[in-house]
């Protein structure tokens, strides 16, 4: 049986990227940029006084014993002017231009005014005080941003600061959540003491939203050969993702893999040496959609959705790889069986800053509520095996 890290790797290799779209600024919140993005301008673009002040010679101050005559005001925006005698200053504000011939801003709040006359004191003004240099930040030309970055709000900023009106980022991928099972009722409906709650597509869903995916839809199939094709089918043609919960372990009801193969859907693996989720289901359409079928415990399909699905999603959308984090436990775990073991944890920080996972086993795959205020689970490696306190293992965010 397949490893977690070789379910993994297989999954990567039938990945497709998806399409790049290009949208305006206010909309690539959390996207995945799809460009590399350069300097439009040496940044700053201009010497820029950084206090208001007086901007001056600092030669001409200590010449004339910091005493300036004002020559003139200066604003942000104001187009460039000269400091035509060292013997004067310029008030000068936040932003603006320094003016041709000064090398320093000294702040208003240091300064006394006489008239038109400005006492800055005969204290030395060292050169560039209060001064933003022109291309100190980085040159024209300079990379800013990567292709494969997730664009959060400073990458947004960075964007807007060299020029860029629109990005081109990687498009949403249409996603699909269906819920297969004869036993499953809609929160909100009756429902009969032999049924249970439709609960995995909203947990699913949700996950989804959490992390940055909008295009999602949402249906229920029974366990019905006729009826799986059917929408499965419909499903296939109209999506990239399909994530499928139930029908993916041994009953005569689990129809899910036959469902799929025969819509043309190749199998790349079934079951992975892992609890909770061992009957995981993974596919590629000949068309593209890829397929992940979860099994239908409540902990197994959102351990598998973010152990696989979410990494997948975010590698498909063209965004860098990057490891899990590691963290370790707060009290010492027995597991029993020779599997990957994901256990539920809820993040703590001591007193001084450190992370570590408490653990927070549940009643099986099936204990769901087990996982009220849970952040994600940990991969500890097979057993079987006691990992003592302190085992450092890698975390994964619900
Ligand atoms: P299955 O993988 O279809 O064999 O389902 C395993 C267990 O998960 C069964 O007890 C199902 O009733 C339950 N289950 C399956 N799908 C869901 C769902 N969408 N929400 C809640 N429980 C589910
Ligand atoms: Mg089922």
């Amino acid at each position: 049986m397949l490893t977690p890290a070789q379910a993994e790797t297989l999954i990567e290799q039938h990945l497709t990227c998806l399409p790049i779209e290009s949208l305006p600024l206010t909309q690539v919140a959390g996207a995945v940029l799809r460009e590399n993005i350069y300097a439009e301008r040496d940044q700053p673009p201009f010497d820029r006084a950084t206090m208001d002040g007086f901007a001056l010679s600092t030669v001409g101050a200590s010449e004339n014993s910091g005493r300036l005559r004002v020559a003139g005001t200066h604003n942000a925006g104001d187009p460039p002017v000269k400091l035509s005698d060292p013997a004067t200053c310029i008030e000068i504000m936040t932003g603006a231009v320094l003016p041709q011939g000064c090398d320093a801003v000294v702040p208003v709040e240091v300064v006394e005014r006489h008239g038109e006359f400005a006492e800055i004191g005969r204290k030395a003004v060292p050169p560039w005080q209060n001064v933003h240099r022109r291309g100190s930040d980085c040159r024209q030309g300079a990379p800013l941003l990567h292709a494969g970055s997730r664009l959060s709000p400073p990458e947004v900023a960075i964007a807007a600061g060299a020029g860029m009106a629109r990005l081109r980022v990687s498009a949403q991928p249409m996603i699909v959540v269906i819920s297969t099972g004869n036993e499953l009722v809609e929160p909100g409906e009756v429902i009969q003491p032999h049924q249970v709650r439709r609960s995995n597509a909203y947990g699913i869903t949700a996950s989804l939203r959490q992390h940055g995916f909008t295009r999602v839809a949402d249906d229920h199939v029974r366990d019905d050969e006729a009826q799986l094709l059917d929408r499965l089918g419909f499903h296939l043609r109209t999506h990239d993702v399909l994530i499928l919960s139930g029908g993916v372990s041994m009953g005569k009801l689990d129809l899910v893999p036959r469902v799929l193969e025969k819509l043309g859907v190749s199998m790349v693996f079934h079951h992975v040496a892992q609890r909770p989720g061992k009957p995981m289901w993974f596919g590629v359409s000949q068309s593209g959609p890829a397929v992940f079928a979860l099994p239908g415990n409540p902990v197994s399909t959102l351990v598998c959705l973010a152990r696989y699905v979410l990494p997948a999603l975010r590698a498909a959308m063209g965004q860098a790889a990057s490891e899990p984090p590691r963290i370790s436990l707060t009290a010492p775990v027995e597991v029993s069986v020779p599997l990957s073991f994901y256990l539920p944890v809820r993040l703590k920080t001591d007193d001084w800053g450190r992370t570590s996972a408490e653990p927070c086993p549940t009643n099986g795959s099936g204990d769901f509520t087990a996982l009220a205020g849970t952040d994600g689970f940990v991969e500890l490696p097979p057993g079987p095996n006691s990992f003592p306190k302190g085992f450092v293992a890698r975390f994964f965010r619900w």
